[in-house]
Protein backbone atom coordinates (compact mmCIF):
# COMPACT_ATOMS: atom_id res chain seq x y z
CA UNK A 1 0.00 0.00 0.00
CA UNK A 2 1.06 3.02 -1.19
CA UNK A 3 2.11 5.73 2.16
CA UNK A 4 -1.08 7.92 0.77
CA UNK A 5 -3.46 4.61 1.22
CA UNK A 6 -2.73 3.82 4.58
CA UNK A 7 -5.16 4.13 6.78
CA UNK A 8 -3.42 5.85 9.51
CA UNK A 9 -0.31 8.14 8.93
CA UNK A 10 1.75 9.05 12.01
CA UNK A 11 3.35 12.33 12.20
CA UNK A 12 5.76 14.70 14.84
CA UNK A 13 6.09 18.02 15.03
CA UNK A 14 8.01 19.68 17.42
CA UNK A 15 7.44 23.27 18.74
CA UNK A 16 10.35 26.00 18.85
CA UNK A 17 11.54 26.29 22.62
CA UNK A 18 9.31 29.27 24.54
CA UNK A 19 11.70 32.02 25.22
CA UNK A 20 10.89 30.98 29.02
CA UNK A 21 12.84 27.61 27.83
CA UNK A 22 15.46 28.86 26.10
CA UNK A 23 16.23 30.82 29.06
CA UNK A 24 16.38 27.99 30.95
CA UNK A 25 19.47 26.22 28.97
CA UNK A 26 18.36 22.77 29.28
CA UNK A 27 19.34 20.16 26.78
CA UNK A 28 16.94 19.76 24.31
CA UNK A 29 15.76 16.11 24.47
CA UNK A 30 14.92 16.30 21.01
CA UNK A 31 17.24 15.75 18.04
CA UNK A 32 15.80 15.76 14.82
CA UNK A 33 17.60 13.67 12.11
CA UNK A 34 15.92 13.90 9.15
CA UNK A 35 12.62 14.18 7.81
CA UNK A 36 11.52 10.71 8.92
CA UNK A 37 13.47 10.02 11.87
CA UNK A 38 14.67 11.37 15.28
CA UNK A 39 16.58 10.64 18.35
CA UNK A 40 14.94 11.28 21.79
CA UNK A 41 17.85 12.02 24.72
CA UNK A 42 20.12 12.08 22.34
CA UNK A 43 23.84 11.04 23.49
CA UNK A 44 25.93 14.03 24.25
CA UNK A 45 28.49 13.59 22.31
CA UNK A 46 32.50 14.87 23.85
CA UNK A 47 32.55 18.67 24.11
CA UNK A 48 28.70 18.76 24.48
CA UNK A 49 25.64 17.98 22.01
CA UNK A 50 26.17 20.19 18.42
CA UNK A 51 29.34 21.48 20.46
CA UNK A 52 27.29 23.31 22.76
CA UNK A 53 27.35 22.87 27.14
CA UNK A 54 23.66 22.87 28.48
CA UNK A 55 22.76 23.37 31.85
CA UNK A 56 24.38 21.31 34.53
CA UNK A 57 26.01 19.50 31.92
CA UNK A 58 28.96 21.87 32.31
CA UNK A 59 30.90 20.31 35.03
CA UNK A 60 29.75 17.21 35.74
CA UNK A 61 30.41 13.78 34.00
CA UNK A 62 28.98 12.97 30.10
CA UNK A 63 25.33 12.84 30.49
CA UNK A 64 23.86 9.44 29.33
CA UNK A 65 20.49 9.45 26.90
CA UNK A 66 18.25 7.00 26.37
CA UNK A 67 19.23 7.65 23.12
CA UNK A 68 16.50 6.26 21.39
CA UNK A 69 15.87 6.39 17.79
CA UNK A 70 12.16 6.64 16.35
CA UNK A 71 10.96 6.55 12.57
CA UNK A 72 7.87 8.01 11.50
CA UNK A 73 5.52 8.94 8.40
CA UNK A 74 6.71 12.48 8.87
CA UNK A 75 8.81 14.55 11.28
CA UNK A 76 8.23 17.98 11.68
CA UNK A 77 11.28 19.96 13.09
CA UNK A 78 10.82 23.48 15.12
CA UNK A 79 11.15 25.11 11.55
CA UNK A 80 8.39 23.82 9.83
CA UNK A 81 5.36 26.03 9.00
CA UNK A 82 1.72 25.49 9.12
CA UNK A 83 2.03 25.11 5.31
CA UNK A 84 3.96 22.18 5.38
CA UNK A 85 2.76 20.19 8.05
CA UNK A 86 -0.50 20.62 6.14
CA UNK A 87 1.11 19.29 2.87
CA UNK A 88 2.34 16.53 4.92
CA UNK A 89 -0.46 15.30 6.39
CA UNK A 90 -4.09 16.46 5.08
CA UNK A 91 -3.56 17.28 1.84
CA UNK A 92 -2.35 13.65 0.94
CA UNK A 93 -6.06 12.57 2.21
CA UNK A 94 -7.80 15.20 0.45
CA UNK A 95 -7.78 12.83 -2.99
CA UNK A 96 -9.85 9.97 -0.67
CA UNK A 97 -12.07 12.48 1.12
CA UNK A 98 -13.17 13.68 -2.42
CA UNK A 99 -13.33 9.79 -3.14
CA UNK A 100 -16.15 9.62 -0.39
CA UNK A 101 -13.99 8.56 2.46
CA UNK A 102 -14.33 9.70 5.79
CA UNK A 103 -11.17 11.14 7.27
CA UNK A 104 -9.76 12.39 10.71
CA UNK A 105 -6.82 14.21 11.72
CA UNK A 106 -6.21 14.42 15.23
CA UNK A 107 -3.68 16.36 17.22
CA UNK A 108 -2.59 14.50 20.32
CA UNK A 109 0.47 15.10 22.72
CA UNK A 110 0.51 17.09 26.26
CA UNK A 111 -0.43 20.51 27.34
CA UNK A 112 1.50 23.19 25.63
CA UNK A 113 3.16 20.75 23.34
CA UNK A 114 1.31 22.50 20.19
CA UNK A 115 -1.88 21.14 19.71
CA UNK A 116 -3.78 23.93 19.53
CA UNK A 117 -1.19 25.90 17.15
CA UNK A 118 -1.07 23.27 14.72
CA UNK A 119 -4.55 22.83 14.00
CA UNK A 120 -5.92 25.92 14.79
CA UNK A 121 -3.34 28.29 14.32
CA UNK A 122 -3.48 31.93 15.54
CA UNK A 123 -3.70 35.35 13.60
CA UNK A 124 -2.02 36.16 10.91
CA UNK A 125 -0.51 32.41 10.51
CA UNK A 126 -3.54 29.85 10.14
CA UNK A 127 -3.53 26.08 11.37
CA UNK A 128 -4.82 22.75 9.36
CA UNK A 129 -8.65 23.45 10.18
CA UNK A 130 -8.34 26.50 8.01
CA UNK A 131 -5.93 25.40 4.97
CA UNK A 132 -7.78 22.04 4.59
CA UNK A 133 -11.05 23.82 4.31
CA UNK A 134 -9.63 26.67 1.80
CA UNK A 135 -7.87 23.87 0.02
CA UNK A 136 -10.83 21.86 -0.32
CA UNK A 137 -12.56 24.72 -1.58
CA UNK A 138 -10.28 25.63 -4.10
CA UNK A 139 -10.59 21.75 -5.65
CA UNK A 140 -14.01 22.08 -5.58
CA UNK A 141 -14.14 24.67 -7.70
CA UNK A 142 -11.83 23.59 -10.28
CA UNK A 143 -14.58 20.67 -11.22
CA UNK A 144 -17.70 22.14 -10.53
CA UNK A 145 -18.59 22.19 -14.33
CA UNK A 146 -18.62 18.29 -14.38
CA UNK A 147 -20.06 18.50 -10.27
CA UNK A 148 -22.78 19.48 -8.02
CA UNK A 149 -21.56 20.01 -4.78
CA UNK A 150 -22.11 21.18 -1.39
CA UNK A 151 -20.12 21.63 1.86
CA UNK A 152 -21.50 22.08 5.24
CA UNK A 153 -19.11 22.82 8.26
CA UNK A 154 -19.35 22.08 12.18
CA UNK A 155 -17.66 22.89 15.40
CA UNK A 156 -18.18 21.19 18.14
CA UNK A 157 -16.82 20.48 21.69
CA UNK A 158 -16.54 17.60 24.12
CA UNK A 159 -15.99 18.38 27.71
CA UNK A 160 -16.96 16.42 30.69
CA UNK A 161 -18.34 13.89 28.64
CA UNK A 162 -20.63 16.71 27.06
CA UNK A 163 -21.08 17.92 23.62
CA UNK A 164 -21.50 21.33 22.60
CA UNK A 165 -22.04 23.37 19.74
CA UNK A 166 -18.98 25.78 19.49
CA UNK A 167 -20.77 28.01 16.54
CA UNK A 168 -24.33 28.62 18.01
CA UNK A 169 -23.70 27.90 21.41
CA UNK A 170 -26.64 26.00 23.58
CA UNK A 171 -27.67 23.12 26.43
CA UNK A 172 -25.46 19.52 25.58
CA UNK A 173 -26.69 17.97 22.61
CA UNK A 174 -27.35 14.36 21.83
CA UNK A 175 -25.52 11.72 19.45
CA UNK A 176 -27.87 9.43 17.46
CA UNK A 177 -27.11 7.06 14.91
CA UNK A 178 -28.60 7.37 12.12
CA UNK A 179 -28.78 4.55 9.32
CA UNK A 180 -28.36 6.40 6.13
CA UNK A 181 -26.57 9.34 7.62
CA UNK A 182 -24.06 7.40 10.07
CA UNK A 183 -23.07 9.52 13.20
CA UNK A 184 -25.21 12.40 14.06
CA UNK A 185 -25.64 14.84 16.33
CA UNK A 186 -28.79 16.41 16.74
CA UNK A 187 -29.54 19.90 16.89
CA UNK A 188 -25.81 20.97 16.06
CA UNK A 189 -25.58 23.92 13.94
CA UNK A 190 -24.50 23.50 9.80
CA UNK A 191 -22.71 26.82 8.23
CA UNK A 192 -21.52 27.95 4.86
CA UNK A 193 -18.99 29.96 5.07
CA UNK A 194 -18.74 32.23 2.07
CA UNK A 195 -15.16 33.82 2.13
CA UNK A 196 -11.94 33.24 3.91
CA UNK A 197 -12.56 35.80 6.60
CA UNK A 198 -15.68 34.18 7.42
CA UNK A 199 -14.27 30.66 7.97
CA UNK A 200 -11.53 32.24 10.12
CA UNK A 201 -14.35 34.57 11.98
CA UNK A 202 -15.96 31.18 13.11
CA UNK A 203 -12.84 29.52 14.07
CA UNK A 204 -11.69 32.24 15.97
CA UNK A 205 -15.42 32.48 17.45
CA UNK A 206 -16.07 29.06 18.07
CA UNK A 207 -12.42 28.33 19.80
CA UNK A 208 -13.56 31.56 22.22
CA UNK A 209 -16.89 29.33 23.05
CA UNK A 210 -15.12 26.65 24.62
CA UNK A 211 -15.35 25.60 27.64
CA UNK A 212 -11.56 26.71 28.77
CA UNK A 213 -10.09 29.26 26.42
CA UNK A 214 -7.25 26.82 24.72
CA UNK A 215 -4.86 29.46 25.65
CA UNK A 216 -5.62 30.31 28.86
CA UNK A 217 -3.01 29.12 31.42
CA UNK A 218 -5.70 27.10 33.26
CA UNK A 219 -4.83 23.65 33.77
CA UNK A 220 -8.59 22.50 33.50
CA UNK A 221 -8.44 24.09 29.83
CA UNK A 222 -6.58 20.90 28.75
CA UNK A 223 -9.45 18.72 29.12
CA UNK A 224 -11.48 19.83 26.20
CA UNK A 225 -11.73 18.30 22.57
CA UNK A 226 -12.59 20.64 19.88
CA UNK A 227 -13.52 19.47 16.69
CA UNK A 228 -14.32 21.00 13.30
CA UNK A 229 -16.09 18.87 10.97
CA UNK A 230 -16.47 19.34 6.97
CA UNK A 231 -19.15 17.47 5.23
CA UNK A 232 -19.05 17.32 1.66
CA UNK A 233 -21.92 16.42 -0.99
CA UNK A 234 -21.39 15.78 -4.16
CA UNK A 235 -22.99 14.65 -7.49
CA UNK A 236 -21.54 13.63 -10.88
CA UNK A 237 -23.94 16.40 -13.65
CA UNK A 238 -24.48 13.16 -16.17
CA UNK A 239 -27.53 14.22 -17.99
CA UNK A 240 -29.78 11.34 -17.97
CA UNK A 241 -28.19 8.92 -15.91
CA UNK A 242 -29.20 8.38 -12.28
CA UNK A 243 -26.56 9.95 -10.06
CA UNK A 244 -24.76 9.02 -7.14
CA UNK A 245 -24.59 10.63 -4.26
CA UNK A 246 -21.15 11.20 -2.35
CA UNK A 247 -21.38 12.13 0.72
CA UNK A 248 -17.96 12.15 3.25
CA UNK A 249 -17.07 14.26 6.57
CA UNK A 250 -13.58 15.16 7.43
CA UNK A 251 -12.83 15.43 11.37
CA UNK A 252 -10.23 17.91 12.50
CA UNK A 253 -9.41 17.25 16.43
CA UNK A 254 -7.49 19.33 18.59
CA UNK A 255 -7.32 16.55 21.60
CA UNK A 256 -7.82 17.28 25.18
CA UNK A 257 -3.63 17.02 26.57
CA UNK A 258 -2.76 13.64 27.09
CA UNK A 259 -0.58 14.18 30.37
CA UNK A 260 -2.91 12.29 32.55
CA UNK A 261 -3.24 9.26 30.08
CA UNK A 262 0.59 9.00 29.61
CA UNK A 263 2.36 6.78 32.16
CA UNK A 264 -0.85 3.43 31.19
CA UNK A 265 -0.08 3.75 27.72
CA UNK A 266 1.56 -0.17 27.62
CA UNK A 267 0.81 -2.10 24.92
CA UNK A 268 -1.96 -4.79 24.71
CA UNK A 269 -3.00 -3.06 28.31
CA UNK A 270 -7.01 -1.75 28.23
CA UNK A 271 -6.65 1.65 30.09
CA UNK A 272 -8.80 2.13 32.49
CA UNK A 273 -10.70 5.70 33.45
CA UNK A 274 -9.18 6.83 36.97
CA UNK A 275 -10.70 10.11 38.47
CA UNK A 276 -8.46 12.82 36.82
CA UNK A 277 -8.65 10.89 33.69
CA UNK A 278 -9.73 12.26 30.61
CA UNK A 279 -12.79 9.34 29.51
CA UNK A 280 -12.73 10.14 26.10
CA UNK A 281 -9.18 10.45 25.53
CA UNK A 282 -8.51 6.99 27.01
CA UNK A 283 -11.69 5.68 24.94
CA UNK A 284 -9.97 7.26 22.19
CA UNK A 285 -6.80 5.66 22.62
CA UNK A 286 -8.31 1.66 23.70
CA UNK A 287 -10.17 2.15 20.18
CA UNK A 288 -6.83 3.27 18.40
CA UNK A 289 -4.97 0.16 20.13
CA UNK A 290 -7.85 -2.38 19.24
CA UNK A 291 -7.37 -1.39 15.46
CA UNK A 292 -3.99 -1.77 15.89
CA UNK A 293 -4.49 -5.25 17.48
CA UNK A 294 -7.12 -6.00 15.29
CA UNK A 295 -5.21 -5.32 12.13
CA UNK A 296 -6.63 -8.02 9.81
CA UNK A 297 -8.69 -9.84 12.39
CA UNK A 298 -12.40 -9.25 13.78
CA UNK A 299 -12.13 -8.05 17.24
CA UNK A 300 -13.87 -5.83 19.35
CA UNK A 301 -13.37 -2.18 18.99
CA UNK A 302 -15.06 0.38 21.85
CA UNK A 303 -16.25 2.45 20.30
CA UNK A 304 -19.27 3.15 22.81
CA UNK A 305 -17.26 3.90 25.42
CA UNK A 306 -16.73 8.09 24.81
CA UNK A 307 -18.76 10.74 23.24
CA UNK A 308 -15.49 11.06 21.81
CA UNK A 309 -15.48 7.53 20.09
CA UNK A 310 -19.23 7.77 19.40
CA UNK A 311 -18.57 10.62 17.55
CA UNK A 312 -16.18 9.15 15.54
CA UNK A 313 -16.87 5.86 15.05
CA UNK A 314 -17.88 6.42 11.15
CA UNK A 315 -14.60 7.92 10.70
CA UNK A 316 -11.55 5.66 12.52
CA UNK A 317 -11.00 2.44 11.43
CA UNK A 318 -12.98 0.59 8.43
CA UNK A 319 -11.97 2.27 5.16
CA UNK A 320 -11.46 5.59 7.06
CA UNK A 321 -8.07 7.58 6.80
CA UNK A 322 -6.39 8.80 9.33
CA UNK A 323 -3.45 11.37 10.43
CA UNK A 324 -2.14 11.38 14.00
CA UNK A 325 0.00 14.38 14.75
CA UNK A 326 1.66 13.90 18.00
CA UNK A 327 3.04 17.29 18.75
CA UNK A 328 5.68 17.86 20.97
CA UNK A 329 7.96 19.94 23.28
CA UNK A 330 11.88 20.15 23.17
CA UNK A 331 12.19 20.94 26.37
CA UNK A 332 13.46 18.34 29.00
CA UNK A 333 11.09 20.19 31.52
CA UNK A 334 8.48 17.70 30.05
CA UNK A 335 11.12 15.03 29.55
CA UNK A 336 8.43 12.31 30.20
CA UNK A 337 5.31 13.48 27.97
CA UNK A 338 7.33 13.84 25.52
CA UNK A 339 8.68 10.25 25.83
CA UNK A 340 5.16 8.93 26.47
CA UNK A 341 3.85 10.72 22.99
CA UNK A 342 6.35 9.20 21.10
CA UNK A 343 5.78 5.91 22.70
CA UNK A 344 2.32 6.08 21.65
CA UNK A 345 2.73 8.00 18.69
CA UNK A 346 5.07 4.95 17.80
CA UNK A 347 2.89 2.00 18.92
CA UNK A 348 0.21 3.91 16.99
CA UNK A 349 1.97 3.37 13.39
CA UNK A 350 0.52 -0.51 14.00
CA UNK A 351 -2.87 0.33 12.75
P1 LIG B 1 -1.44 22.83 23.26
O1 LIG B 1 -2.66 23.18 22.47
O2 LIG B 1 -0.88 21.50 22.86
O3 LIG B 1 -1.67 22.92 24.73
P2 LIG B 1 -0.39 25.26 22.14
O4 LIG B 1 -0.70 25.02 20.70
O5 LIG B 1 -1.29 26.19 22.86
O6 LIG B 1 -0.29 23.87 22.92
O7 LIG B 1 1.13 25.71 22.21
C1 LIG B 1 1.76 26.19 23.40
C2 LIG B 1 2.52 27.47 23.10
O8 LIG B 1 3.55 27.26 22.14
C3 LIG B 1 1.63 28.55 22.50
O9 LIG B 1 2.05 29.78 22.98
C4 LIG B 1 1.88 28.44 21.01
O10 LIG B 1 1.65 29.65 20.34
C5 LIG B 1 3.34 28.03 20.95
N1 LIG B 1 3.62 27.19 19.79
C6 LIG B 1 3.22 25.91 19.63
N2 LIG B 1 3.65 25.40 18.47
C7 LIG B 1 4.35 26.37 17.85
C8 LIG B 1 5.06 26.48 16.62
N3 LIG B 1 5.15 25.44 15.77
N4 LIG B 1 5.65 27.64 16.34
C9 LIG B 1 5.59 28.69 17.18
N5 LIG B 1 4.94 28.66 18.36
C10 LIG B 1 4.32 27.52 18.70
MG1 LIG C 1 -4.54 23.61 23.22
Amino acid sequence: MAVEDSMLRVVVRLRPQTPKELESQRRPVIQVVDERVLVFDPEEPDGGFLGLKWGSAQDGPKKKGKDLTFVFDRVFGETATQQDVFQHTTHSILDSFLQGYNCSVFAYGATGAGKTHTMLGREGDPGIMYLTTMELYRRLEACREEKRFEVLISYLEVYNEQIHDLLEPKGPLAIREDPDKGVVVQGLSFHQPTSAEQLLGMLTRGNRNRTQHPTDANATSSRSHAIFQIFVKQQDRIPGLTQALRVAKMSLIDLAGSERASSTHAKGERLREGANINRSLLALINVLNALADAKGRKSHVPYRDSKLTRLLKDSIGGNCRTVMIAAVSPSSLTYEDTYNTLKYADRAKEI
